[in-house]
């Protein structure tokens, strides 16, 4: 086992932390760095009685951590956001260890995440109820707004740290308590992020974390526990879907951000260079394995060589490899089975006539290393078309006008993000309304923001994370009617 070399050593945790304890188990699994294959380390398997000590022990704590005033959970929120940026090169190297994202990224990962935990300390200060007009004298009608109660979440290993924080933070700012599980692949940067949040003073059983290689009947527990009000999502649309007909046998509140089939469109009306960035920095994130990475690249026929041309000089400047060498733009891929999958959807492309303008093989970085790649000439009929690549792969597909390029972004049953580039006014406003996406980028690759509502539409998904929406999400609208007032 190779160890990680930090600078605050405590950030490295091997256990789940629940109700302000580091619980250790009887069994290990293995945390495995996807850049060389070696282990990170080996972390506990939560018990059944772990967990359920998670949950109780989360709905224990509620009382307390709602009756806090505003001014105190603002500012032991504060205080976690303080703490993870004053730690944010650790934070970064842990992620790049487990992950395989590029160093830039991994510290841009923590701050992103982190920004999420300030946003919403302030916001917690504009939970405001309402008072509304009656149907009767002498009655008055107010709104509360109150936290959901205890909530559960699993998240995925791609954003290892983000992902957490866009979700913790609305519902700790609201005065709920949450348990999560992160991916059994990326488990390190949660426990880091639970470490500081004691540190905070974020008292115990307001934020537990619990690490199990088992995902299944974890997520048993967690999506069916009476004691849970609200189970939050994100990962893959077939898991989500499991997951949330388990939420149905005890009516949970849930939010599922789930996957995603970007169609991004390049008309010839675009700044070309602006096209070409925006497509480099939706594309090639993290290796494309995000959800809302560009999947198909629509080109207007007009001007589709020379976005390809450009594109190409573009990506040939990409430089693959582990996530801490310097320049290093490109990481590896999570796992074997992710690697396959994009080997196979472009010979199956190539197969089917798509021409091969860049890449297309396994790097000599290492096993899990996907060279930087663009397909020209793909169709509707295509595998790669219809499925979310999660790969550095470009999948270019020409068009002629904006009625039939609509028609065809809109053809998947996903509906998280979209993205356009134009110089046109009104096709902007056209794009904005008929594009069925939750999320529609005008000239811009990469549109993430605390402020904003992150979250899709269709098969994607549903709830928001990021700003007043976000918050909604952790409250409930209670109603109370007073009557016989004189
Ligand atoms: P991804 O493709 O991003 O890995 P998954 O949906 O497979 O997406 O995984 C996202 C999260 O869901 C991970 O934390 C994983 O452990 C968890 N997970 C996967 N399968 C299940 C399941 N059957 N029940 C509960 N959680 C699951």
């Amino acid at each position: 086992m190779s160890p990680l070399e930090l600078g605050n050593p405590e950030l490295l945790k091997n256990c789940s932390f629940i109700n302000g304890e580091w619980l250790q188990g009887e069994s290990q699994f293995k945390v495995i760095n996807p850049a060389n294959s070696q282990v990170v380390a080996a972390v506990d398997e939560v018990s059944p009685t772990q967990l359920e000590m998670a949950i109780q022990t989360a709905s224990k704590a509620l009382l307390e951590w709602q009756e806090k005033t505003v001014d105190e959970r603002a500012s032991l929120l504060s205080k976690w956001f303080e703490l993870i940026m004053t730690n944010q090169s650790d934070l970064a190297y842990i992620m790049t260890a487990e992950q395989g994202k590029p160093r830039k990224e991994a510290l841009g990962e923590v701050a992103y995440g982190a920004k999420y935990i300030e946003w919403y300390a302030e916001e917690a200060r504009r939970i405001n109820g309402d008072v509304l007009p009656v149907n009767q004298n002498g009655r008055r009608a107010l709104v509360l707004r109150r936290p959901v109660g205890v909530v559960t979440s699993i998240t995925p290993w791609n954003f290892p740290g983000a992902m957490i924080l866009r979700k913790a933070a609305p519902a700790l700012a609201a005065g709920c308590t949450f348990v999560v599980k992160p991916s059994e692949q990326t488990p390190l940067s949660a426990l880091a992020l639970a470490y500081l949040a004691n540190e905070a003073g974020i008292p115990a059983g307001v934020f537990s974390v619990i690490v199990g290689s088992n995902a299944q009947p974890i997520g048993e527990v967690l999506t069916t526990h009476p004691k849970v009000a609200k189970f939050s999502f994100t990962g893959s649309t077939a898991v989500g879907k499991k997951l949330l007909a388990q939420c149905a046998s005890t009516v949970k509140k849930t939010s599922m951000e789930l996957g995603g089939n970007a169609p991004l469109m390049v008309f010839d009306d675009a700044d070309i260079d602006v096209a070409v960035n925006g497509t480099m920095g939706s594309k090639f994130r993290n290796a494309g394995q995000t959800c809302v990475c560009a999947n198909r690249i629509f080109v207007h026929s007009k001007i589709h060589d020379e976005f390809v041309q450009k594109l190409k000089s573009r990506v040939m400047e990409l430089k693959v490899g582990e996530g801490n060498q310097e320049g290093v733009s490109v990481g590896p891929l999570i796992e074997e089975k992710a690697v396959a999958k994009v080997e196979r959807l472009i010979a199956s492309a190539i197969n089917s006539g798509a021409r091969l303008e860049l890449g297309g093989r396994r790097d000599p970085a290492g096993e899990l290393f996907f060279q930087p790649t663009i397909l020209t000439g793909i169709t509707p009929q295509m595998d790669i078309f219809n499925s979310e690549i999660f790969g550095p792969v470009a999948a270019i597909i020409p068009f002629e006008n904006e009625e039939e390029v609509i028609n065809l972004a809109n053809q998947t049953e996903y509906g998280l993000c979209s993205y356009a580039f134009t110089s046109n006014m009104n096709r902007v406003f056209r794009l904005s309304e008929k594009l069925d996406f939750g999320m529609v980028g005008i000239n811009e690759g990469v549109l993430s923001n605390p402020a904003a509502p992150f979250g899709g539409v269709k098969e994607s998904g549903m709830g928001r994370e990021g700003g007043r929406w976000g918050i909604d999400d952790y409250l409930e609208n209670k109603y109370v009617c007073i009557g016989n007032l004189d």
